[in-house]
């Protein structure tokens, strides 16, 4: 199994901690707002790791967060709660906030078929976690007490810049708007591990604390739920690459500060989702939604398709020219399966192409090649029906694609209602003479494997 490490920057033969057990945290979503599309890509990845290493055989642990206190807008410390900031814009408790987008987080992932990891848990329901962590390591003397709030000297922990790649004038250079103002830190980089009144004083979430009534860091609770309930010793730790710093490198000084060994040994950061302003983020305020592309007519599954197409260390354009292709291209395969006969399966038959996806699986999660060998698979002349159906249904418990379910509203007739209006389009080419745009019409749906037969009773269509 070869995987890629932020942490060596090489592709690496994965070993598990124990032999056949695979221990994964990913961080989960903050919830003041909306998951966007960009959020959903590096959870549908994460959602083929847990899968594909199940198929592989793993027992498989896997924990995430929900992130409802201590992000502050600014990485660096900076800036308030998100939640309180979404408790402001919508009127509403924070608890209010994190129940509302915690429900929509998970109602997006079922439609994308994320299965839910088995232990979610909300940061608020740990806080006796990262107090118990925070205070040994003051008394280690890796954490200190400055201006009422509890710090991480990042100069105790000697390999602080290893994830990251970076050296601290590096990074100085390249997170310079997120460096923080505070007097109180000792260092640029030291983090929050604990705030109390004396910074942010309108913050509606507190617990008491030996430091005083306040609230966690972002970064604390990530290392607390993880060691809480994976244990010591993690397998891999996946989040977007926004968070290699200073997130995960925080949470690494903490941990292995508070463990006194090595805690993680394979860090997985998925690639960026991008649209054709930039970088995709909800603070922006302006961002997709799997609901706004339901509204515009898309299935959410042609967007988890359009993301196995690529490999999830890259970062990835999105534009709806690119999903109308994913979409079209979806419900073509879909349509193929579906249209298998179920005849007899020939178990022989299908060791190859079992051995093939797995060897995808353990290159690094290749999705695209697990993808095209779908294609493969129903263009073999020498399988039965039977068998290609089997095959399929077997490689679609990782893909969760719904390749073999029926649909209740037909897929077929959302292809058959995108096709007719291309007939008609081209019929009114053709009244008009613009020939060149009527073959132009039929030529992009021939080469979407869609052929159009022109009949004395008017135009139909056959699939390739
Ligand atoms: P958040 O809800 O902001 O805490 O982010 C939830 C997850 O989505 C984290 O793993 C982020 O690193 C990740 N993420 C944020 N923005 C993007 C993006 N544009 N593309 C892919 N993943 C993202
Ligand atoms: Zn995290």
């Amino acid at each position: 199994m070869k995987l890629y490490n932020t942490l060596s920057k090489k592709v690496e033969e994965f070993i598990p901690n124990t032999p056949g057990e695979v221990k994964i945290y990913t961080c989960g979503p903050t919830v003041y707002h909306y998951a966007h599309i960009g959020n959903l890509r590096t959870y549908i990845s994460e959602d083929v790791m847990e899968k594909g290493f199940k198929y592989l055989g793993y027992h498989v642990d896997r924990v995430m967060n929900i992130t409802d206190v201590g992000h502050l807008v600014g990485d660096g410390d900076t800036g308030e709660d998100k939640m309180a900031v979404a408790s402001k814009r919508e009127n509403k408790s924070s608890k209010e906030i994190a129940k509302f987008y915690t429900d929509c987080f998970f109602e997006d992932c079922e439609k994308l078929n994320i299965r839910k990891p088995d232990v979610v848990s909300a940061a608020t329901d740990n806080v006796e976690m990262y107090i118990q962590m925070i205070e040994k390591l003051i008394q280690d003397g890796y954490a200190y007490l400055s201006d009422g709030n509890v710090y991480f000297d990042t100069t105790k922990f000697p390999s602080y810049y290893e994830l990251s790649g970076r050296n601290q004038d590096d990074l100085m250079v390249a997170v310079r708007e997120d460096i923080s103002e505070d007097q109180a830190k000792k260092n640029p980089f030291d983090f929050g591990l604990w705030f109390t009144n004396s910074k942010f004083n309108d913050q509606e979430m507190q617990w008491d604390s030996p430091w005083g009534r306040g609230y966690p860091g972002w970064h604390i609770e990530c290392s607390g739920i993880s060691i809480k309930y994976l244990g010591e010793k993690l397998d891999i730790h996946c989040g977007a690459e926004d968070a290699i710093f200073p997130h995960h490198t925080n949470e690494i000084a903490q941990s292995e500060a508070y463990l006194g060994h090595k805690w993680c040994n394979y860090w997985v950061h998925l690639g960026f989702l991008n649209d054709e302003s930039g970088k995709m983020s909800k603070s922006s305020g302006e961002f997709l939604t799997i609901s706004l592309l339901e509204k515009k007519g898309y299935h959410p599954l042609s967007y988890r398709y359009l993301c196995l197409n690529s490999y999830y260390h890259n970062q990835l354009s999105f534009s709806f020219d690119i999903l109308d292709g994913a979409e079209k291209a979806y419900f073509k395969l879909k349509n193929k399966v579906l249209k298998l006969k179920k005849d007899e399966v020939n178990e022989s038959d299908k060791v190859k192409y079992i051995e093939e996806f797995k060897s995808y699986i353990e290159d690094d999660f290749n999705t695209s090649n697990m993808v095209t060998l779908l294609y493969t698979i129903l263009k073999d002349d020498s399988l039965s029906d039977g068998t290609k159906y089997s095959l399929i249904e077997e490689f679609d418990g990782v893909l969760s694609l719904d390749l073999t379910k029926e649909e209740e509203t037909s897929i077929d007739s959302d292809m058959d209602q995108m096709i007719q209006e291309k007939i008609k389009e081209r019929q009114e080419a053709k009244k008009n003479k613009d020939f060149a745009l009527a073959d132009q019409i039929r030529d992009e749906l021939l080469s979407q494997g869609i052929r159009l037969v022109d009949t004395r009773e008017g135009t139909t269509y056959e699939l390739l």
